[in-house]
């Protein structure tokens, strides 16, 4: 029992550390990204080809902290009742710019009133993984259908896409570290997602059908607020 107390404090000390360690880090990875670029602009074309290799790295490090640590905040433990509706929509808002850049639409469908237990950065930093994952299946103009509803005792947290599907043995792979098939990826989103959820006492399913779509469904013990 001590054992298990000291550990579960190391891992929030932990956590905390790094939440804080990802903020300071994102801000000269972007501004040592802008100046790489200006520099680019006026160099021959062998340092352009590094210089190029360096903006490539400087995001595959943003990459890393975005699917660990987007919603991070050094008070990442406070547990609240989180209103469902507010935590998707402020999510759905950041992701919509990424969505639009490649033409394609999310739609939002929720029912009113539905309530969780949980630490509100990292009830957003689960599902923008989802979405994210959903936007990046499509190809071009294709849709995301975000929806949440009561059931039973639940809160059931659907997302729907008309991206490039999975096959079963694709799906059985999902939540393996580095298991990706992006050549930016980073193949910890998920991993990270399935860890909150479990930790929210939830369930995760995947239905998904090759070149049709996928849909993710998140089932949440309800609250009352
Ligand atoms: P990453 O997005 O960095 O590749 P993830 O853990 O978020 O890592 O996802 C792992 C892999 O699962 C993705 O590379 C992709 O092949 C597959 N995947 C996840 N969500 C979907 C989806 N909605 N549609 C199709 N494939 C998906
Ligand atoms: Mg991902």
């Amino acid at each position: 029992f001590n054992n298990d107390l000291q550990r579960s404090e190391k891992m929030e000390i932990i956590s905390e550390l790094a939440a804080s360690v990802a903020h300071e880090v994102r801000n000269p990875l972007q501004v040592t990204r802008g100046f790489l670029q200006i520099i680019g602009g006026s160099q021959g074309s062998k340092e352009k080809e590094y210089l190029q290799l360096a903006i490539s790295e400087l995001d595959r490090a943003s990459h890393i902290i975005n699917d660990f640590l987007t919603f991070a905040k050094p008070a990442m433990d406070k547990v609240e009742c989180l209103d469902v509706g507010e935590e998707l929509r402020h999510v759905a808002g950041i992701l919509l710019p990424l969505a639009q850049m490649q033409g394609s639409r999310i739609e939002i469908h929720l029912e009113a009133g539905l309530y969780v237990k949980f630490n509100s950065s990292k009830f957003k930093q689960a599902l923008i993984n989802i979405i994210k994952n959903a936007i990046e299946a499509l190809q071009e103009t294709g849709l995301v259908t975000i929806s949440a509803r009561k059931s039973g005792g639940y809160v059931v947290i659907s997302v729907r896409d008309t991206g490039e599907g999975m096959t079963a043995s694709e799906i059985a792979r999902l939540g393996e570290p580095y298991y990706s098939n992006k050549t930016k990826g980073t193949g910890l989103g998920l991993m990270v997602t399935f860890r909150l959820i479990e930790a929210m006492q939830g369930t995760i399913e995947f239905q998904s059908v090759k070149g049709k779509g996928t849909e993710a469904s998140v089932k949440l013990p309800a609250v009352k607020p």
